[in-house]
């Protein structure tokens, strides 16, 4: 059997980074691909059983529940059936899962996964860099930048900015390069 692939979409906050995912993994369903949608137990934004994107689409995706050491609780009965795994916030998932979606793709399977580039410090997120690096596309999303307008480089903490309005469902903000560096935040 061929290998698979890996390919992963980036960005900050509200950049459509689910949204994207669940047309990859939608895309293979309607070709009669079998698809598994995995996330991490710790995002329980919205819903224990989907991923489900700021605009309110959902698919079904199972929480991987992930130990106080680290490891990752797969379900490999799934995974081995699997054509197709996209995986959301995978910036969440500890290094364990770098050898686990290296193994899949040995096995052949398309890998997508989708999550934070940067920490709300503008840091490389956890195991999302070095998914970049081993990936074959790499899409960097964009949200529109909630201080300017200009396209978004980053999700910047905001409950204690006051230029800052309303917020929306958390207090994170997506920003342009200039309005973090003006935040501290580069
Ligand atoms: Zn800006």
């Amino acid at each position: 059997m061929p290998v698979g692939y890996l390919t992963v979409d980036v960005g900050s906050m509200f950049a459509e980074k689910s949204t994207a995912l669940q047309r990859h993994g939608k895309r293979y369903m309607l070709a009669g691909k079998k698809v598994v949608f995995l996330k991490p137990s710790i995002d329980n934004r919205y819903s224990q059983d989907f991923i489900v994107t700021h605009d309110g689409k959902k698919v079904e995706a199972l929480n991987v529940q992930i130990t106080n050491d680290c490891e990752v609780d797969l379900p490999f009965d799934l995974l081995n059936e699997a054509d197709v795994v996209c995986i959301d916030e995978v910036q969440f998932f500890p290094e364990e899962m770098i050898d686990h979606i290296e193994r899949l793709i040995e096995q052949g399977k398309k890998i997508f996964a989708a999550g934070l580039d940067m920490d709300r410090y503008g840091k490389p997120f956890g195991i999302v860099p070095y998914l970049m690096a081993k990936a074959d596309h790499v899409t960097k999303h964009h949200a529109v930048c909630a201080f300017c307008g200009d396209d978004a480089w980053v999700s910047l903490e905001v409950s204690n900015d006051s230029n800052i309005q309303v917020k929306v469902g958390n207090d994170y903000k997506p920003a342009c390069r200039q309005c973090a560096y003006e935040r501290g935040v580069k």
